[in-house]
């Protein structure tokens, strides 16, 4: 998963942080970062194409990120159930885009659409030393 610009911006870190505890999702991998414009293309380039992909990846790399693995029984569904609908006004109440995101593309956090995609963008950030 990741914590996007904005909601590090608005200092929603904690609370987002707070809500993956309760959600019972435990933190295999964390870190501060900031994607370059590349680094952004590149993680986001399934996307390429798509008339949202250049504001998607400008957005994304205009500020400090969080990064993180996270493990549960079914994380991948469990997570996108928990983070709600992409955009915030779709998402259910209680859900971390709901409570915490802006609009469609700033929607607070990422979360991987399969475990395969989720390998995959964990290596993007992670080595075998950087997991518990
Ligand atoms: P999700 O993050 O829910 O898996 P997608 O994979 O479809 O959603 O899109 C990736 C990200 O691109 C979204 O989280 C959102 O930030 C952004 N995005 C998607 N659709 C739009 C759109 N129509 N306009 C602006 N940004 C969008
Ligand atoms: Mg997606």
């Amino acid at each position: 998963m990741m914590i996007k610009p904005t909601a590090v911006r608005k200092g929603f870190i904690g609370p987002i942080l707070a809500k993956v505890a309760e959600g019972g999702f435990r933190i295999k991998a964390m870190k501060l970062t900031r994607l370059s414009l590349e680094d952004a293309k590149k993680f986001y380039a399934v996307h390429a194409g798509r008339p949202f992909y250049g504001e998607l990846t400008e957005f994304m790399a205009s500020g400090p990120i969080v990064a993180a693995i996270l493990e549960k029984e079914n994380a991948v569904q469990a997570w996108r159930d928990f983070i709600g609908a992409t955009n915030p006004a779709e998402a259910a109440e209680g859900t971390i885009r709901a409570l915490y995101g802006t609009d469609m593309g700033q929607n607070a956090v990422h979360g991987s659409d399969s475990d395969e995609n989720a390998a995959i963008e964990s290596a993007f950030f992670f080595s075998q030393i950087e997991r518990y």
